[in-house]
């Protein structure tokens, strides 16, 4: 359980460090939904490790699922300014960026 949590203080770092260098509009677009997953493994390792081999470990893993799912969808990237921005609104659409007020495609 401690070589989990080390890999994903790890990760966060590394993730972190990765953002803070690397500044393309275009890279963090592409890199965005791939960082997501890299964070949510040592999560979902975490039940999987624990419940392993009742099929139990499914409920948390399929919940972290559905929350991923909905983080991804919720949030958008803004090719004008360069950021995240990120859905309060779960029923409503985001149509504009709230940091430039460009208008969001789909
Ligand atoms: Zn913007």
């Amino acid at each position: 359980m401690y070589v989990i949590g080390g890999i994903f203080i790890f990760l966060i770092v590394a993730n972190f460090l990765v953002f803070s260098i690397k500044k393309e509009k275009e890279f963090k677009k592409k890199y965005m939904p791939f960082a997501g997953i890299l964070l949510m493994t040592p999560i979902v390792a975490v039940p999987i490790l624990q419940f392993w081999p009742s099929p139990i470990f499914l409920i948390p893993v399929l919940g972290f699922g559905v929350v991923a799912f909905l983080n991804l969808k919720l949030t958008k990237f803004c090719d004008q300014c360069g950021k995240f921005r990120y859905n309060r609104q779960v029923f409503e659409k985001m149509n504009f960026c709230s940091v430039c007020g460009e208008k969001f495609g789909d």
